[in-house]
């Protein structure tokens, strides 16, 4: 088969690593990868909102089969370009993917068929969402509609930081046209983590529980950033609460989707909120997450091409996963600064000594090449992924990753995967 992955980021380098391994793979392609990815695949240059570009390439390469990474080329419409042509593609088509591209589509689908989450308004008018604000009180979050690149939520502590947050969004227009409406939600408080299932649009396959990190800081302070490590399995998704997840979420989700009217394929993302064992939907996501791909797909045993196939086609029926039984830890080395600025282009020493470590990958994200140097190009850098017997021996392993490595200002968090450690199950 030849296969070609659209993106360049870390969750890219682990699913091309995992496609690689496959029997049923010749030929592999990434547009448009990054230096790590490079050492797999045939890297293209195609950026991933160039869908013609892509489409040219695929139909002209004849590519059995396309695998999506991001977000944005599936709210561009990506598949349904693909699917037109006669071309497989892996993940969900336009319509299918505003449950990520629109919060208020998604809370509306979540209203609509039982399914649990924070009490919301969706509202297109400024005076209105600062009287629903008034009235509610703080805490508070503040959501843009539309796609923004993980900064458009503002979980407000009081009622002038929600209001602010209303005014550059909506005034301001921080977020384009992203802000034209906002979602404004009841506060949720408990513990994160994060569900993910493949399905072809009606049966469903949940894949291992993961944890990210969200926060920039050690003790989950400072801003927001894209993720700064995960790790699997998730010891606050008990066996108990994974069906509950699965009953009372993933499959209404899927089969709501279906019914009305835009089946969902590819991989569901749930990012949940965990109190007292009850889980309710924070936001979906219609990819796969970037950390906790990494750690996930190093704990996959099965070989992934068949079950991503199987999606595309609509056969999911008779697929299984088996997993390793050892738990992977991911922690993410940025840029000093991220997700502020940072200085880019300096060289990144250590990458063979890391390599060479048994059971630990150091994937690649924001990396680029200049003089024949592997240099920083983005804000998170690397995902260096260790395996283990326990989350424990997982994390040390990660970590004796990261300490081969090192280059100007890096920043990365020291407290991953601790929080899997001495916690009491459900949350
Ligand atoms: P989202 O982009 O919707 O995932 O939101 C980003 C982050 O904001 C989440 O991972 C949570 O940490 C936080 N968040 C979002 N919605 C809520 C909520 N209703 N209550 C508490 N925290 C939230």
């Amino acid at each position: 088969m030849k296969i070609l992955v659209v993106g360049g980021g870390g969750r890219e380098h682990a699913l091309c690593w995992k496609i690689r391994q496959s029997p049923l793979v010749n030929t592999l392609y990434c547009a448009p990868g990054n230096p790590g990815i490079a050492q797999l695949a045939q890297c293209v240059q195609l950026g991933v909102e160039d869908i013609e570009g892509l489409l040219k390439f695929a139909l002209a390469e004849k590519i059995d089969l396309t695998v999506v990474g991001p977000e944005v080329p599936l709210t561009l419409g990506i598949v349904d370009r693909f699917q037109a042509a006669g071309l497989d593609i892996f993940g969900p088509n336009r319509a299918a993917a505003q449950i990520e591209g629109s919060k208020s589509f998604s809370k509306d689908l979540m209203a609509r068929h039982g399914i649990p989450t924070a009490a919301y308004r969706s509202i297109s008018n400024h005076a209105e969402a600062v009287a629903y604000i008034r009235e509610q009180g703080a805490p508070i979050v503040i959501k843009a509609d539309g796609l923004a690149a993980g900064k458009g939520v503002v979980v407000a502590m009081s009622e002038e930081q929600a209001i602010k947050a209303v005014d550059e969004i909506m005034c301001d227009q921080i977020f384009g046209q992203a802000g034209a409406r906002v979602v404004i939600e009841e506060f949720m408080d408990g513990e994160e983590a994060s569900f993910f299932a493949f399905t072809d649009g009606k049966n469903i396959l949940p894949l291992a529980s993961s944890q990210d990190h969200k926060r920039v800081f050690d003790g989950d302070e400072g801003p927001n950033t894209g993720g700064m490590g995960a790790y699997s399995p998730a010891p606050v998704v008990t066996a108990a609460l994974h069906d509950e997840i699965v009953e009372t979420i993933v499959k209404p989700t899927i089969a709501g989707m279906a019914r009305d009217g835009h089946p969902y394929v590819g991989i569901l993302y749930v990012g949940l909120m965990i109190k007292n064992n009850q889980p309710r939907v924070v936001e979906y996501n219609a990819r796969f997450g970037d950390p906790e791909a990494q750690p996930l797909l190093m704990r996959m045993k099965s070989d992934i091409v068949p079950l991503l196939q199987a999606c595309a086609k609509g056969q999911l029926d008779q697929n299984r996963i088996e997993w390793h039984d050892k738990a992977a830890v991911c922690v993410v080395m940025a840029s000093g600064g991220y997700p502020g600025d940072f200085a880019t282009g300096l060289p990144i020493n250590g990458l063979e000594q890391a390599a060479a470590i048994d059971d630990l990958m150091v994937f690649h994200a924001g990396t680029g090449t200049e003089n024949g140097r592997i240099v920083n190009k983005g804000g998170r850098v690397l995902g260096v992924t260790g395996l283990g017997d326990s989350v424990a021996a997982a994390i040390e392993k990660a970590y004796s990753g990261v300490a081969k490595i090192d280059w100007k200002d890096v920043h990365y968090r020291e407290d991953i995967g601790r929080k899997a450690l001495n916690r009491r199950p459900g949350g």
